[in-house]
């Protein structure tokens, strides 16, 4: 380990005039201490918010207002949240350990950092670590890496699952700092390794994210979570599917579909929404707008499997979520 400041603080305004001033914020802190102890991420100063008021679940006409501090556990057990949006509580009880999901905020959870294996080792090139320094992944161990928004600066996968439902849903995050406070709906928070690999959001420096609301539309009551991956808890999506259907009169009137475990981010799939709409809910539509899902994909050397894979968890999860009550 190596030397560093911690303070708790007390009040918002002095955890953002600590963050501004180069502090980085810790709150359940199971990712940041992680990569501490590997020294992959070498922060002089901590600032922990833990204290501060953003712990409530508000249930509110039309959505779900979460202080992004709530813990992911607290956020499956809300019973309003189990029955008005069940693929939220999917999402993040097949996320982590029980432990874990204790310990871990929803806000960290949506910024929790890649699992690929160089980024992790501070021996490999990785240009989420270090810019420029190349990625060791693209010729390396590949298998579990992304087959959608990748490029030659980068092809880790984003490991949140919560994220995936939240893509879905239309979920904003509300973020403030020494400025002020904006609303950044979540799929405008994650950064594609377009350019570059390092910078994974587009939250500025000092910024704090202080809740997440999630509409609760048509769809949300009959929604689902499907994580696939190589063991049955404690592991990451290989692929993952967020569902949800308004169905009506035998048609399907609107759908939200994003997966997850493929994509460098949460990645929302409206091609496979638009050939679902006004359809009948039937498996030949199901299977005709899955065969969409992997359009764009890049496999590499180890992780062509994904393509296929993908493809059937989205029509396995469309057809589970359309049996639904
Ligand atoms: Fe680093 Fe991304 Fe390459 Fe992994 S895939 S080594 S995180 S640049």
């Amino acid at each position: 380990m190596f030397p560093f400041r911690y303070a708790k603080a007390a009040d918002e305004q002095s955890a953002l005039r600590a963050a501004a001033a180069g502090a980085r914020f810790i709150a359940g802190g199971t990712m940041l201490v992680d990569l501490m102890r590997e020294t992959v991420e070498r922060p002089d100063a901590l600032v922990d918010i833990n204290a501060l008021p953003y712990s409530s679940i508000d249930v509110q006409p039309g959505k779900i207002y979460a202080g992004s501090l709530v813990r992911m556990s607290d956020l499956a057990a809300h019973p309003v949240v189990r029955q008005q949006i069940p693929m939220i509580g999917q999402a993040l009880e097949l996320s982590a350990s029980a432990q874990l999901r204790n310990m871990a905020s929803i806000g960290g959870n949506l910024l929790q950092r890649t699992r690929c294996l160089y980024f992790r080792d501070v021996s490999a090139a990785c240009n989420r670590r270090i810019p420029g320094a190349g990625c060791s992944a693209i010729e390396g161990r590949n298998r579990t890496h992304a087959i959608l928004g990748t490029s030659q600066h980068c092809i880790a996968t984003h490991p949140s699952d919560l994220a995936v439902a939240l893509v879905a849903l239309d979920a904003v995050v509300v973020a403030r700092d020494t400025s002020g406070e904006r609303r950044i709906p979540l799929a405008d928070l994650f950064r594609r390794p377009v350019d570059s690999a390092h910078q994974e959001h587009n939250l500025r420096p000092g910024e704090l994210i202080v809740a997440i609301e999630v509409p609760v539309g048509p769809e949300a009551r009959r929604s689902g979570y499907v994580k696939v991956r190589d063991r049955a808890s404690y592991e990451f999506a290989l692929a993952s599917a967020a569902v949800a259907l308004d169905i009506g009169a035998g048609i399907i009137r609107s759908a939200r579909v994003a997966v997850g475990g493929v994509g460098t981010v949460p990645w929302r799939l409206p091609a496979v929404e638009g050939a679902l709409r006004g359809r009948p809910p039937n498996a030949d539509v199901f299977r005709g707008a899955a065969a969409l899902a992997a359009d764009g994909a890049k496999p590499l050397h180890e992780n062509g499997f994904k393509v296929e894979l993908l493809k059937r968890t989205v029509e396995r999860q469309l057809a589970t979520v359309a049996t639904m009550p």
